[in-house]
């Protein structure tokens, strides 16, 4: 790491409102072990090496996902070339269905892809995407350990709000997402994640800083990054609920 790239990583944790580390080697070997199945050298859906045990764990999960039909290439097969809401014929250029680790214990859901996940066919990869690595990252994570996507797979014209139609006809796909994946933790990015997911109107000052259980996860809202790169001062708290998420990954 440059000179520069640590100034940028410590200016970065400053503004999360992070005061110290450990130093305790125990402390840190733990920060930096991979999440479940985070092996890169082993493909998509297949048992991630490491430890005999580690890799049995792994295995056994690869199973149980192989013995359930659903798989993501399956509802991605499924979603097709979708038409199924007015979204289609609005200018989307494509369909942005998820990114990310198949077998990840984290995955954050976020509102509807803007306009460059729109042209790259990634969610969060813009100035917003930019910071939720970061994020990711301040948690010992790559990006590529979590899986990533949001409650709409389709742009909504000049980024407006997805309207009740396009939710009902899109997150069954985003259930079965979850269904498959099964992570232990969700993070809903933003009052819309939060909100559609938790079937509430409460406002997302309210939910955040709170843990639900959601579908066999637990469902923790925050803040969506694009909203942190308005309101800077809001990262404190996202990187209390970040805090939280890295201590239930670790069973703490
Ligand atoms: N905002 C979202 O909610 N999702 C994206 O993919 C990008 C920006």
């Amino acid at each position: 790491m440059s000179r520069d790239d640590l100034r940028a990583h410590l200016e970065f944790f400053g503004e999360l409102g992070v005061e110290g580390v450990r130093l305790d080697r125990e402390w840190r070997a733990r920060a930096a072990s991979p999440a479940r199945g985070a092996d890169p050298s082993s493909s998509p859906g297949e048992p991630a090496g490491g430890a005999p045990t580690a890799a049995a764990a792994v295995g056994c999960q690869w199973l149980a996902r192989q013995a359930s039909a659903d798989t993501l290439p399956v509802i991605r097969e499924d979603l097709g070339d979708c038409t199924r809401c007015k979204l289609h014929a609005l200018g989307r250029r494509q369909i942005v269905f998820g990114v990310g680790n198949p077998l990840a214990e984290l995955m954050f859901v976020g509102e509807a892809p803007g306009a460059d996940e729109d042209i790259q066919g990634e969610p969060f990869v813009g100035r917003a995407g930019q910071l939720l690595t970061k994020i990711i990252e301040a948690i010992g994570l790559r990006r590529d350990d979590v899986y990533i996507a949001n409650v709409i797979k389709c742009r909504p014209p000049n980024n407006r709000n997805p309207e009740p139609d396009e939710v009902e006809q899109c997150e069954p796909f985003l259930f079965r997402q979850i269904d498959t994946i099964r992570p232990k933790v969700i993070v809903a990015l933003g009052k819309f994640a939060a909100q559609s997911l938790l079937r509430t109107a409460d406002p997302i000052t309210r939910l955040r800083g709170r843990e639900y259980k959601y579908r066999d996860a637990i469902l923790m809202p925050t803040y969506h990054p694009a909203y942190l790169l308005r309101t800077p001062s809001a990262k404190r708290e996202v990187w209390e609920d970040m805090k939280r998420v890295r201590a239930i990954l670790r069973g703490e």
